[in-house]
């Protein structure tokens, strides 16, 4: 199949044909242009992005501080050498990125400022329409393509999560949310609080501190920090031998990947052990003595949700010199001057930042239909955590929570190019997953288990989301060690995939 285009008419918009559409311009859709052009190199493709760059996450959040929590040696792709230290800034994800754009000659294919509103896909003429909007013109633009790979990411970029507290319209001062932050925001010697004790909390903290007269950092519960140097000892050494960064990049990779499963391990077998030890982190820094109670001491077990990573202690650090501080209450009411807590006591505040978290948005707030009927995704189940009963030709890239995203996100990318591939071999057009007669009676359950991993932003939409399954290949496990032998070696041909 070749790439055509068609001018606009009266009628229609201006339409442009390729064999894959890929959505989102983020570190997903990058690594999957790469590995379709690497793998798939007849497949003609296009990335379609809303923004005016590419980056994704790391270009919508602006905030001061904006960094990664994961390392960059596993968040990194794994085609590509990550050479700096481990914690990296938007800034350098975002060069490294460009990087891999350049060497790749990966911008012909990529076009911004265009929002994809719909998609429909067409069982006679078995491809995907997509309609879009140009953001800076305001033109429709259609595109037409046989197989669409969804890498628009998790959350609404547009705004962030706020909830809704009594007396937020008489606070007299500026109420900001880290993934809209105002250029101009001035916070120099101002009273501020942080709503909230996740990543972005901790990391806006450190960083506004310096200027800013006071911060308090308000959470309703604790959340878990791990401490550490922003270096990884291994990579240096290895780097000190003159190895070649390549092999430096896959080694530490393994060692890092290593590390991780065995703290894994330990949240399940002896998440005592695990506190104690991540207890002693904070304590390096805030004193031998310190009370974890209330502040640092959550009621569940470690891992259930993303523990945060603060290198070099910094958040700790600006609490030591007494520019920040915490407490542990819940708002009660805004007041004109600050707020109100459930204890009693106040807060004064010029500037409120409320780090509470992001949207939901299920399949990039796309209006998708199949033959004409709206598609109700919550009704399918996942095959291999990425494609979906009954939808035709279309995969998800959904990555790891408490492991680096784009470990997963290299993954389906081998696993969508491997299929692209046996359909050609096949001289099948259509592939759709479907519940085999021995899955009929298979228990239904949430896309990801609350036992396992619960942050707020899933809880409250995961009705919204697809189901799993109790059984392979129906099962969305978030285990990298699973999921690395098991979407390796699917077989294509397990009876679940009807292909057409
Ligand atoms: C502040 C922050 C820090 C994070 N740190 C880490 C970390 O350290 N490690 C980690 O593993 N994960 C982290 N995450 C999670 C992170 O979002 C993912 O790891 C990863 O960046 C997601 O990449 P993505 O390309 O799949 O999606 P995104 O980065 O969300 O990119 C999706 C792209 O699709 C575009 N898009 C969406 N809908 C449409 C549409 N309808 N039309 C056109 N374009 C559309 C968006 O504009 C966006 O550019 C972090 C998240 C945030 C918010």
């Amino acid at each position: 199949m070749t790439a055509t285009g068609e001018a606009a008419t009266d009628r229609q918009p201006r339409t442009d044909h390729f064999d894959v559409l890929i959505v989102g311009a983020g570190i997903s859709g990058i690594g999957g242009a790469y590995h379709l052009q690497q793998q798939c190199p007849d497949k003609r493709f296009v990335i379609i992005e809303t923004q005016d760059s590419f980056g994704g996450t790391w270009l919508t959040h602006t905030y001061p501080g904006i960094r990664s929590d994961s390392d960059l040696y596993t968040f990194g792709y794994r085609f590509k050498p990550w050479t700096s230290a481990p914690i990296a800034t938007a800034e350098e994800i975002l060069k490294y990125m460009g990087e891999v754009i350049d060497e790749n000659d990966l911008d012909r294919h990529i076009r911004y400022n265009h929002t994809i509103g719909s998609a429909s896909w067409s069982s006679e003429d078995r491809c995907w329409t997509l309609d879009a909007t140009r953001t800076d013109t305001g033109e429709e633009v259609r595109f037409v393509g046989r197989f669409l790979w969804m890498c628009q990411g998790y959350y609404r970029h547009s705004e962030g999560y706020t909830p809704d507290w009594p007396g937020m319209d008489r606070f007299r001062g500026e109420i900001v949310h880290p993934q809209t932050w105002p250029d101009d925001l001035d916070y120099s010697d101002k009273e501020i609080v942080v709503i909230g004790s996740g990543a972005t909390a901790a990391t806006l903290i450190p960083a506004m501190a310096p200027k800013a007269g006071h911060i308090t950092m308000l959470q309703r519960s604790p959340t878990y920090f791990a401490t550490g140097r922003n270096a990884n000892e291994l990579a240096d050494t290895l780097r000190e031998l003159e190895i070649d960064e390549s092999w430096i990049h896959e080694i530490v990779r393994r060692k890092i990947l290593h590390d991780q499963a065995t703290i894994t391990r330990m949240s399940f077998e002896d998440p005592d052990a695990l506190r104690q030890e991540l207890f002693k982190g904070v304590r390096q820094y805030l004193g031998e003595d310190y009370e974890v109670e209330p502040h640092f001491a959550p009621r569940y077990r470690p891992w259930r949700q993303r523990v945060a990573f603060i290198p070099d202690g910094d958040l700790f650090r600006a609490i030591a010199d007494g520019k920040a501080s915490v407490v542990t209450d819940e708002i009660d009411t805004f007041t004109e001057t600050g707020l109100a807590l459930q204890s009693g006591d106040t807060l004064d505040a010029d500037i409120v930042v409320t780090a509470t978290g992001f949207n939901l948005s299920v399949l990039g707030d796309i209006e998708f239909s199949i033959d004409g009927r709206p598609l109700d995704f919550s009704a399918t189940v996942g095959y291999r955590g990425t494609m979906f009963t009954g939808i035709p030709n279309m995969a998800w890239v959904f990555g790891y929570f408490r492991a680096s995203w784009t470990l997963r996100a290299d993954m389906i990318a081998d696993f969508v190019c491997r299929l692209l591939q046996h359909m050609d071999e096949q001289g099948a057009a259509v592939v759709t997953p479907r519940l085999r007669d021995s899955d009929a009676d298979m228990g239904l359950l949430p896309w990801v288990d609350p036992e396992n991993f619960n942050p707020g932003y899933l809880m409250r939409s995961i009705h919204l989301m697809p189901k799993q399954g109790d059984r392979e290949p129906w099962l969305h496990t978030q285990d990298y060690w699973s999921d690395k032998d098991e979407l390796a070696a699917a077989d294509l041909e397990d009876g679940c995939l009807a292909f057409e």
